[in-house]
């Protein structure tokens, strides 16, 4: 049986000092409210007996904003002892990660990141910077410092780089940045309907595959082996599948959904629906989590999945040999189009495996000997 592993989002507040043009919580940024540590302690109390229940080998909190370091760092302390306490005769292993504008750094700060957060995400644009701050003006200087700060004091970041119209054309930058520092990184392509509609830095399917593709022959022509999450994940899929014909299954939430999150007021739901009441499972901190996830809410958004793979997936020849379909059962609805026959077309996943599949069968397979190759760890597919 595959290991039953969850990430359970968790937004203790959206209060952030910045306004960054694409951000989908802009009207919750000035709420400096925060979910109580009585609170929290109910929650971790809820998630443990249900990780209890359900056979939960692994889990990660993944701690959101807002900017979540603008709390003060003994609310983390204060919260990790209570999630200990709860968790200490559980058998799932336990990890705190959290993402970051790293904006605001000091010696609390600094060891907070080091010795609380197993693992931290930077989010950076890295070219045509939209992180400002309430006037207008560009804070990326600031995290960019703070970076080294926290580099040079021994803190392993990762980073988060938003794909927009500002950045799309300029990945060999971003590769190069990261390379640099030996920093894995997520690219995170905005999605249409995040923010309102005719933006100028909107992006569509074509600029993501693209963007994709671009990191993906820049990864394979360099014997750096960090993961570049989403499209490591594909490479070591089709790599699995062509070379040594390892399936890599199917994603199926019916079977086990690995996925919720919870905001400031204790209410859960699919990542993907954070903060849309009317698609809420319920609150947590009045109900006990294995009744929200058996609720007709959360059966609902397990249907749509269903329905969505068996639309776009189903028919595809990548499904279940080299993709499992996370893409579109996890995905935003602009990776993928209906041809003119009825049948849909997946944009940028479908497209990426092509790409990488054309690049093996001209290596050869060379890939085998890629020097790093064997220590690119899975990266799991949130945050
Ligand atoms: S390539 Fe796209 S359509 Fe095919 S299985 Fe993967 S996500 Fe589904």
């Amino acid at each position: 049986m595959n290991e039953r592993r969850m990430d359970v989002i968790l937004v203790p507040s959206t209060h952030c000092n910045l306004r960054c043009s694409y951000c989908y919580e802009l009207d919750k940024l000035a709420d400096r409210r925060r979910m109580s540590l009585d609170e929290l302690d109910v929650v971790f109390e809820r998630v443990a007996a249900f990780f209890a229940r359900s056979g939960v080998q692994s889990a990660r909190f993944i701690w959101h904003g807002g900017e979540p370091l603008l709390l003060p760092p003994d609310y983390y302390h204060q919260a990790f002892e209570l999630q200990r306490r709860h968790f200490a005769r559980a058998s799932t292993a336990i990890s705190n990660v959290t993402q970051t504008n790293l904006t605001v750094l000091d010696d609390a700060r600094l060891e907070l990141l080091r010795t609380g957060f197993d693992s931290c995400g930077v989010s950076l644009d890295i070219v045509g910077s939209l992180r400002v701050n309430g006037n207008g003006q560009c804070r990326e200087d600031r995290a960019l410092a703070n970076l080294e700060r926290a580099r040079a004091a021994g803190v392993i970041l990762g980073g988060v780089t938003v794909l927009t119209r500002a950045n799309r054309n300029h990945m060999r930058r971003v590769f190069d940045f990261y390379r640099e520092r030996d920093m894995s990184f997520r690219l995170l392509p905005l999605h249409a309907g995040d923010f309102g509609a005719g933006q100028w830095f909107e992006i569509g399917a074509a600029d993501t595959l693209k963007a994709f593709c671009t990191l993906a022959d820049l990864w394979l022509a360099d014997s750096w082996g960090a993961p570049i999450h989403p499209i490591t994940d594909v490479i070591r899929a089709v790599f699995a599948y062509h070379a040594d014909g390892i399936r890599s299954g199917i994603y199926d939430k019916q079977t086990w959904d690995p996925m919720l999150a919870i905001d400031r007021e204790g209410f859960v739901y699919s990542y993907d629906d954070i903060y849309d009441r009317s698609k809420t499972y319920g609150n947590i901190l009045h109900e006990d989590l294995e009744q929200l996830l058996q609720g007709p809410v959360h059966r609902a958004v397990i249907a749509e999945t269903g329905r969505r793979a068996r639309e776009t997936c189903a028919t595809c020849p990548n499904y279940g040999q080299s993709c499992t379909g996370i893409g579109v059962v996890e995905g935003a609805r602009d990776y993928w189009r209906q041809n003119a026959d009825g049948s849909w077309r997946c944009e940028v996943f479908g497209g990426l495996i092509e790409h990488v599949e054309r690049h093996l069968q001209r290596a050869g397979l060379a890939l085998r000997d890629k020097q790093s190759w064997a220590s690119v760890p899975e990266v799991r597919a949130s945050a």
